[in-house]
């Protein structure tokens, strides 16, 4: 019998590799837009005609190529960017395969003219399906255009494949948007149907942002920065009260490249979790730099997942800079990151000594008193618009000389409390808003201070299994940061000295159980969060149930610490804690 295995032609093979590396119009704008900041562009323009199914044109400034690369390039296997193995190691550059030109001329038809600085003529190129139509020399400007037209049209089942014009047109804006957030030095013009739907200049980062997505953005920006050995961390997340309903604005690079990590979105999802609902999603754009060698971008032809040999570590430091930007930025509702940071700072005179910033703080101050002037809202830059004016509504001036009007309060179905703001009338779940409460309140006591630990006369004994004995060693300090006192007696057996004052009463041992129980749903593997996840258990546990009657001055307690809080809108959990039903929305249903 005769041989049976033989190679495939060319145009077959780059047809097949097509498959891989051009599954849609904006799969090839993305190879040639990264294309162009290989060939180290400053102005990239897009032109793009019925969503790139007849024309993808890409433009560029770039360093161009010679007349034998211009015909080099469509060959497979044919790059300019590695040589050997060993470059692999320490790839830059976005492209590195030499597959994308080849795969897109086997299903298009595909016009290239391109010259160098320093050739006086450039040249030109036509090939239809890997076949070579011309070549010759033309007069062009520095750089390359690259123009596919019919894409896939000699495989009609990809091109009956396609969605409609307007999806594969977001398509494509998403892979220009990529490429474009982070390239901010780059200006980019982009055409489509021969209008201009985007002209970007060079700026920053922010700036460059808020030219994608619009001037909404500059309120909502908060900066990330974190240098390390293993990575260094920049970019902006979005503050947590602008946080969207769909998953949105959510963007990772590395080393320049974009990329998808479901592990390091959990790490800032994690971040952000006490902070937005549940069904909400935080926006991020985030920017990695890492040793090429400590990563493989190789994994697929499309390159979009990336794997880091440290990634537990990654994790951990991108989560603790979430957290500390949005810290910081809770603590100083006034500072504003448009300015620049170096500008609001006096100049320092010689000899002078740098005095590290002080913060002065009332101890007698209580928020829940009444006072003639109202108390300045607290974090009011973390709250919703609607929260701050809600909150405004409790904390009126009284006038001194008719009795104090509180606002009044009453309960339903025994769950919710219904109050009024100066905008609308206020639903209060009691319970997600009383876990609220217990979880700020717990979390506070990390700041220590003594008076919110309660010493117990006679020690609670706490019998463990050994099992459960070691699972809480691994809690213990967190406890501790909470305000619990706990020693080991031996045994097995714990003895319990002091408790959060939050707490109340005086806890039975069913209490920890339960809480261990519930913590054993948590696997300990970020330090940092420890903390937070033992207050809110804590408050599931303590917080009022729905169901239970409340007396009028529980009810004014729970809205009045509730607004004290500093994100008061969510539970610790992420659930509504309160919805308000504005007046104005009233007024329109009842067609004043
Ligand atoms: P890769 O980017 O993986 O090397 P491509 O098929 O995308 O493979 O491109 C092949 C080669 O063609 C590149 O290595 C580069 O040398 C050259 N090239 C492609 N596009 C451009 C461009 N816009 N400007 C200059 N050179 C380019
Ligand atoms: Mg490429």
């Amino acid at each position: 019998m005769a041989d049976i295995i033989h190679l495939l032609p060319d145009s077959v093979a780059n047809q097949i590799a097509a498959g891989e590396v051009v599954q849609r119009p904006a799969s090839a704008v993305k190879e040639l837009l990264e294309n162009t900041i290989d060939a180290g562009a400053s102005e990239i323009t897009v032109i793009i005609k019925e969503a790139g199914k007849s024309l993808i044109q890409v433009v560029d400034n770039g360093c161009g190529m010679s007349e034998c690369d211009a015909r080099m390039c469509f060959e497979r296997h044919a790059t300019s960017k590695i040589h050997q193995a060993d470059d692999l190691l320490a790839i830059r550059t976005l492209g590195f395969r030499g597959e994308a030109l080849a795969s897109i001329a086997s299903i298009a038809q595909v016009e290239l003219k391109t010259k160098r600085v320093e050739d006086e003529i450039g040249t030109s190129i036509l090939i239809e399906g890997t076949k070579l139509i011309n070549q010759s020399p033309v007069s062009c400007p520095n750089g390359t255009s690259l123009s596919i037209k019919n894409l896939f049209y000699n495989v009609p089942a990809r091109r009956n494949f396609l969605k409609s014009n307007t999806l594969e047109l977001k398509y494509i804006i998403e892979e220009f948007f990529r490429v474009a957030m982070v390239n901010p030095d780059i200006s980019f013009t982009f055409f489509n149907q021969d209008k201009i739907l985007y002209k970007i200049l060079p700026s920053n980062l922010k700036q460059r942002i808020v030219n994608l997505f619009g001037n909404s953005f500059t309120q909502r920006l908060i900066p990330i920065e974190q240098q390390t050995a293993l990575v260094n961390l920049s970019g902006f997340i979005g503050k947590p009260e602008f946080a969207k309903k769909n998953r949105g604005e959510q963007y990772f690079f590395t080393n320049g490249r974009f990329m998808k990590s479901p592990y390091l979105h959990h790490a800032v999802e994690n971040a952000f979790q006490e902070l937005i609902t549940k069904d909400s999603f935080p926006t991020y754009f985030i920017f990695l730099e890492v040793d090429p060698k400590t990563i493989d971008v190789n994994i697929h032809p499309t390159k979009t997942e990336i794997n880091f040999l440290d990634i537990k570590s990654i994790y951990a430091i991108l989560h603790a800079a979430i957290k500390q930007a949005i810290g910081k930025f809770n603590l100083s509702p006034s500072l504003d990151f448009e300015v620049e940071q170096s500008m609001i700072l006096p100049p320092l005179q010689p000899n002078q000594q740098i005095r590290p910033p002080t913060i002065t703080i009332n101890p007698d101050y209580n928020p829940f008193e009444k006072k003639a002037n109202p108390i300045p809202a607290p974090h009011s830059t973390s709250m919703h618009r609607a929260t701050i004016e809600a909150w405004s509504q409790f904390n009126q001036p009284i006038e001194e000389d008719i009795a104090p009007k509180k606002t009044p309060c009453f309960q339903i179905e025994n769950s919710f409390i219904i109050t009024q703001s100066k905008t609308g009338i206020v639903v209060i779940d009691q319970q997600n808003a009383h876990e609220r409460i217990l979880f700020e309140r717990l979390l506070d006591r990390t700041v220590a201070d003594e008076i919110s630990v309660q010493r117990l006369l006679i020690p609670i004994t706490l019998h463990l299994s050994p099992n459960d004995l070691l699972f809480f060693q691994a809690w213990k300090e967190q406890f501790d940061k909470l305000g619990f006192e706990i020693s080991d007696f031996g045994n097995d057996d714990l003895l319990i000295h002091s408790i959060p004052s939050t707490v109340g009463n005086i806890p039975s041992e069913g209490f920890f159980e339960t809480i261990l129980e519930s913590l054993k749903g948590h696997p300990p593997d970020i330090k940092s969060d420890h903390a937070n996840i033992l207050a809110r258990t804590m408050a599931k546990k303590l917080a009022i149930k729905r169901g239970t009657k409340l007396h009028l001055l529980e009810m004014e307690t729970l809205v009045e610490n509730l607004f004290a809080c500093k994100i008061p809108e969510i539970s610790p959990d992420g659930k509504l804690t309160m919805t308000i039903l504005s007046f104005e929305e009233l007024r329109k249903k009842f067609k004043y």
